[in-house]
């Protein structure tokens, strides 16, 4: 999943980056409005944090914009202060969640993942392809049952995979999705990556669930195959 967070102060937008890295999220960071509103406008997020105190528009403002512009993925707002005025002003211009600093960094890493599976259905908390469970809350993968132990960015292309199983994933969407504006289009980071997911999840087993297609993607999907097809 890849996320924008908005803020103005290196140091805040530094930490909270890492943070979120280290879960497994590809993220930007815009520092004003105008930088949030181009990295919107040219990239695929799944989730903008946006605080609300910034130099020159602020993040009411750009929150609406964002939504005229016609950004649909959740936003979490960051408040200055917990007052109801301001929670009532994210809500209206179009905020889907809000949280006052200073904030617990878990707390808002729960609020993330919520706010992303709620894109699915509120109530989704594993997605199955085959054999193959994909604990969304957990951020664990097993299958037959048995534990496979997968980096961060591995889960986090997984994971993308897995909520399109049975659709063919350009390239391109996964390197929107699963990347953030450092990755290199030339490079083969993709190919090595679904090399090694391959490996921990297909290499054991008959039935081959990842499967590429030369030249045009990969797809997720449960109906056996054998290992010349994929
Ligand atoms: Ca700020």
């Amino acid at each position: 999943m890849r996320i924008l967070q908005v803020e103005d102060e290196p140091a805040a937008a530094k930490m909270l980056g890492k943070g979120l890295r280290e879960q497994g999220y590809a993220v930007d960071t815009a520092h004003d409005g105008v930088d949030a509103s181009y990295k919107a406008a040219v990239n695929q997020y799944d989730l903008i944090i946006l605080d609300v105190v910034l130099r020159g528009q602020d993040g009411f403002g750009i929150c609406r914009d964002l939504r005229t512009a016609g950004f649909s993925g959740p936003i979490l707002m960051l408040t200055a202060r917990d007052s109801v005025e301001d929670r009532i002003r994210g809500l209206d211009v179009g905020a889907d969640d809000y949280l006052t600093k200073p904030f617990d960094y878990l707390e808002l890493l729960a609020r993330v993942r919520a706010l992303l599976r709620r894109r699915r259905s509120p109530y989704v908390e594993t997605i199955d392809v085959g054999d193959l469970r994909i604990d969304l809350k957990a951020h664990t993968v097993t299958r037959a049952t048995l534990p496979i132990e997968l980096t961060a960015k591995e889960y986090t292309i997984l994971e993308y995979l897995a909520s399109r199983r049975g659709e063919l994933v350009s390239r391109e969407d996964l390197s929107e999705h699963a990347w953030d504006e450092n990755y290199d289009p030339f490079s083969n980071l993709i190919e090595v990556y679904i090399l090694r997911l391959r490996k921990k999840i297909d290499a054991m087993h008959e039935v081959k669930l990842l499967r590429t297609r030369r030249g045009k993607g990969y797809m997720l999907c449960a109906d056996s195959v054998t290992a010349s097809d994929a």
